[in-house]
């Protein structure tokens, strides 16, 4: 193949380039512009209550009597958070494409100079979206003889080995019809007793169209760029909340906390709870080594939260404790 400056690595398997090293790392700015945390909901015993009354009132089997009975000796307030990450990231791979040459002007390679494969200008059709194009490099584009057929625009039929006839099945070859239509002619009606038949293929000729070049013999080659918009997500659940599983958790509706969204993001460090600064500091460390091929065009974190409280309670008849503190989650408001 043809030398192209820029891509000397440049095979008909996709070779994936690294993205140039940013030489002057932007640093966000979030850090300075974040907002304040809403402040977590402190409940009173009556609010505690009511929750209560409103959560028995879904389950058959508990008694509304226990919640309105109770003296309630300790209310403990916590939050839950689920922290997402998504880091949105360009690939671009370069191999050698050809397809057939019907005539028209080409960007050839001695017209102009090839751009590198990052220089090439393009926007994704939506961030945070998966996505693939594919772009043809400009001056890197040559007319070539098809490698096929050498030329002619046909080449020998693969069907009947450019025989032009092939075997005829209804009588095996031999020309006869079979045994239960013999008395009414000897011949096989389907190959007029010759025993062949014309391929169905090439029609008898042995020869067909090049599928190459599409019958023109001439092929135009290029180089292909696949540029790949991939957005890779995780997320970490934070909770002190005993008996809650994870799963809860992500699929409270909850209330967003925090959002931001950059082109490098940087660890929070504003939330009270230091292990949501962890997960968050742990992610994006994550995301920073995982996709060496890839340039991150954008990164948005995002912290729902939710709100719980566990209720230690004495039923004033039985005097009995409550058996096991419960947790309760409703959204922050
Ligand atoms: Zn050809
Ligand atoms: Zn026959
Ligand atoms: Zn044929």
């Amino acid at each position: 193949m043809d030398k192209v400056r820029g891509y000397e690595s440049a095979s008909f398997e996709a070779v994936a380039i690294p993205p140039p090293l940013e030489t002057s790392l932007k640093k966000s700015d979030s850090e300075t512009h974040r907002s304040p945390l809403p402040s977590i909901p402190h409940l009173t015993e009556k609010e505690a209550r009511e929750a209560l009354l409103k959560e028995v009132s879904t389950r058959c089997c508990y008694g509304k009597t226990a919640a309105r009975d109770m003296a309630i000796t300790e209310i403990k307030h916590s939050m839950a958070f689920h922290y997402t990450l998504e880091t949105f990231t360009e690939k671009r791979t370069t191999c050698w494409a050809f397809g057939p040459y019907n005539g028209g002007p080409v960007e050839r390679l001695d017209s102009g100079e090839a751009p590198f494969p990052w220089d090439i200008p393009s926007t994704p059709p939506s961030f945070f979206k998966n996505h693939t194009i594919q772009l043809e490099v400009p001056y890197t584009a040559s007319v070539k003889v098809c490698h096929v057929c050498g030329g002619p625009g046909r080449k020998r039929c693969n069907t009947c080995s450019g025989k032009g006839y092939e075997y005829c099945h209804h009588c095996h070859g031999d020309g006869f019809s079979p045994l239960a239509l013999r008395s009414a002619t000897k011949d096989c009606l389907y190959c007029t007793g010759s025993g062949q038949r014309k391929c169905w293929k090439c029609g008898g000729e042995g020869m067909a169209l090049c599928k190459v070049c599409s019958g023109t013999g001439q092929i135009r080659c290029f180089i292909r760029l696949t540029i790949k918009w991939t957005n890779h997500m995780d997320d970490h659940v934070v909770e002190k909340i005993s008996n809650l599983d994870d799963d809860k958790i992500r699929n409270v509706s909850g209330e967003v906390v925090c959002q931001e969204e950059e082109t490098n993001l940087l660890p929070l460090t504003h939330f009270p709870d230091t292990t949501v600064s962890m997960a968050s500091a742990q992610l994006l460390q994550n995301h920073a080594s995982s996709f060496p091929e890839e340039k991150v065009l954008k990164q948005v974190t995002n912290v729902a939260g939710a709100f719980g409280f566990e209720v230690q309670y004495v039923n004033l008849y039985t005097k009995k404790m409550s058996p096991v503190p419960k947790w309760m989650l409703i959204n922050i408001h």
